[in-house]
């Protein structure tokens, strides 16, 4: 492929992240970001590739609200989250994903908000800990 997308790298198996695809489900895949300065910052990828929400399939726009927010809710129940962000921005990867992001109470102020994305790399967290916190979020979905 001339333009390697990585999203769909991820999705054929052909790249890793620490933790695996968690889920597959309703069009999309759910698995954690790499590298990651949050605990449990999950991705919601769509199966397709599809460009963004404006490309996404009637029946997928039907899913994934109920699919994100779940994930949202048991990023809070298992990793103790005060709350949980959703962003979509999608200018330098051009493959729908949905980044749901932990925010914890003790989480610093410069990695609030859409600052999470501004992490340093002494932020990142080791790839056993960001397998460790999505394997528990995937617990606690399945539950
Ligand atoms: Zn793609």
């Amino acid at each position: 492929m001339s333009h390697p997308c990585t999203a769909c790298e991820l999705l054929e198996g052909a790249r890793e992240v620490p933790g695996g695809i968690l889920l597959r489900e309703d069009g999309f895949a759910l698995h954690a970001l790499d590298p990651s300065p949050l605990p449990g910052w999950l991705v919601l990828t769509s199966e397709r590739h599809a460009r963004a929400w404006y490309d996404l399939h009637e029946s997928e726009l039907r899913q994934l609200g109920p699919l994100a927010a779940r994930v949202m809710a048991a990023q809070r129940a298992a990793l103790g989250a005060e709350h949980a962000y959703a962003f979509a921005i999608g200018d330098l990867l051009l493959h729908f994903h949905l980044h749901l992001v932990p925010r914890y109470a003790g989480t610093p102020e410069r990695l609030r908000g859409r600052r999470c994305f501004e992490g340093l790399p002494e932020d990142t967290l080791p790839a056993a800990d960001v397998a460790e916190a999505a394997r528990r979020v995937l617990a606690t979905l399945r539950r």
